[in-house]
């Protein structure tokens, strides 16, 4: 009889580990909490934690940012370089985390 495996996988969305539940399918996230559905390896179906709250937050962020910038390039010779760059740094931080989160989408209509 071949031993039992105590099957330990990580997590599709931050890579932390995720431990199996009582369906054999399904295994959770001990970092961010997501349930993640697989079928042998393939990825089927997830569920994340305040996903489409996330996804407005990013996005209202991201609407605020690009009226910051407006406002602040606007000022012309007088703008702050060192506020711009910083708010087009965070600009790029939100739409990549957006960018990323969209991926799951397909697996959360599957859940
Ligand atoms: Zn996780």
């Amino acid at each position: 009889m071949a031993p039992i495996e105590m099957e330990e996988r990580h997590c599709p969305l931050c890579k932390g580990v995720s431990y199996p539940t009582e369906d054999a399918a399904v295994f959770v996230c001990g970092r961010c909490g997501s349930s993640a559905r697989f079928d042998d390896q393939a990825l089927m179906a997830m569920d994340i934690p305040r996903y489409h709250l996330r996804l407005e937050e990013l996005a209202r962020r991201e609407r605020e940012l690009v009226a910051l910038i407006e406002a602040e390039s606007r000022r012309g010779a007088v703008r702050d370089m060192a506020s711009l760059r910083s708010l087009h740094e965070e600009r790029q931080r939100v739409l990549s985390e957006y960018s990323f989160l969209t991926h799951f989408q397909q697996f959360i209509d599957r859940w």
